[in-house]
C-alpha cells in the first residue's frame, strides 16, 4: 500500500531525512518510534503531499502522493480544528471534501462517532470540548471517508487513558478492515497494544525494524523509550 524509497529532505543546513525507506502493507500497523527531530513528521508530510523531498520516491497503492489524496486519512500532531464549528460540521466538511455524498456521509458519521465515543458531542462546538474529545474529533476526521492509508502523528498526545484506549481500539479495527496504518508515538507500550511492527527512526532514516517485543529485548542503546504510556 505504501512504498517509500530513499527519501532525502533538507531544511537549509538541517538534514531532516537522509535515506528514509519504509514499506507498509494493507492491514499492517507500523509504529514510528524516535526522538524529537528524528524526521517522523517530515516523512508524514511528504507522504501527505504537504512538502516535496529533494530525492526519493513515494507510492501509495501505485500512485504518487499528489494523486492519492482520497486514499489518505491524516491526524496531525497539532490539533487542526475549527473551534466555532461542531463535530458534525467538521465531519460534513472533511467527508465532503473526500467525496462522500449525503447518505454515505450520514452512515459514516454515525459509525465513526460511535467508535470514538463522540455521539453526545456531535452538535457541540469543538472549542467547548475537552482535550480528549478534541483528539477523538481529529481522529474522526481522519477516518470518516474510510481511508486505505492512515497517517497518525502522535494521535494520543496529551490524551486521557479512556481516549487513548478508544483511539487504539479504532486503529486496530481499521487495520482489521484492511487499512495500512503509520502511527508515530513516543510510547512503546501503545505499539505493543496495537501489535504493530515498529520502525525506529534516527537522524532521518529507519535504523531498525521489528516487533515491539523484539525491540524491548534489544533496543539500540541510543534509543530511549518512555514507558509511562
Ligand atoms: P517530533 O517527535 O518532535 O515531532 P520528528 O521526528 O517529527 O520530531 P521532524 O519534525 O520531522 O521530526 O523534524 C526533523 C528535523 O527537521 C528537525 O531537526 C527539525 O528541527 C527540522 N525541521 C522540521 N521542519 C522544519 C522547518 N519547517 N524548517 C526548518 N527545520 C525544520
Amino acid at each position: 500500500m505504501l512504498d517509500v524509497k530513499d527519501l532525502r529532505k533538507n531544511y537549509g543546513p538541517v538534514t531532516a531525512l537522509d535515506g528514509f525507506s519504509l514499506h507498509v502493507s494493507a492491514g499492517e500497523i507500523v509504529g514510528l518510534l524516535g526522538h524529537n527531530g528524528a524526521g517522523k513528521t517530515t516523512f508524514l508530510d511528504i507522504v501527505a503531499n504537504q512538502i516535496r523531498p529533494e530525492a526519493g520516491s513515494v507510492t501509495i497503492d501505485g500512485r504518487k502522493p499528489a494523486k492519492a489524496g482520497e486514499l489518505l486519512g491524516i491526524a496531525p500532531q497539532h490539533l487542526a480544528l475549527y473551534p466555532a464549528m461542531t463535530v458534525r460540521e467538521h465531519l460534513r466538511l472533511f467527508g465532503g471534501v473526500a467525496g462522500l455524498r449525503r447518505a454515505a456521509l450520514r452512515s459514516a458519521t454515525e459509525d465513526v462517532v460511535t467508535a470514538l465515543q463522540l455521539t453526545e458531542c456531535l452538535d457541540r462546538h469543538v472549542g467547548t470540548l475537552s482535550g480528549g474529545q478534541q483528539r477523538r474529533t481529529q481522529a474522526a476526521i481522519a477516518l470518516v471517508h474510510r481511508p486505505r492509508l492512515l497517517l497518525l502523528d502522535e494521535p494520543t498526545a496529551g490524551a486521557d487513558p479512556e481516549t487513548r484506549q478508544a483511539l487504539l481500539d479504532v486503529v486496530k479495527q481499521q487495520a482489521g478492515d484492511g487499512a495500512a496504518v503509520v502511527y508515530t508515538t513516543h510510547y512503546l507500550p501503545e505499539l505493543a497494544d496495537l501489535h504493530a511492527s515498529v520502525a525506529v527512526v534516527r537522524n532521518g532514516r529507519v535504523i531498525s525494524r521489528g516487533t515491539s517485543d523484539e525491540l524491548l529485548a534489544g533496543l539500540p542503546s541510543e534509543v530511549t523509550v518512555s514507558f509511562d504510556g
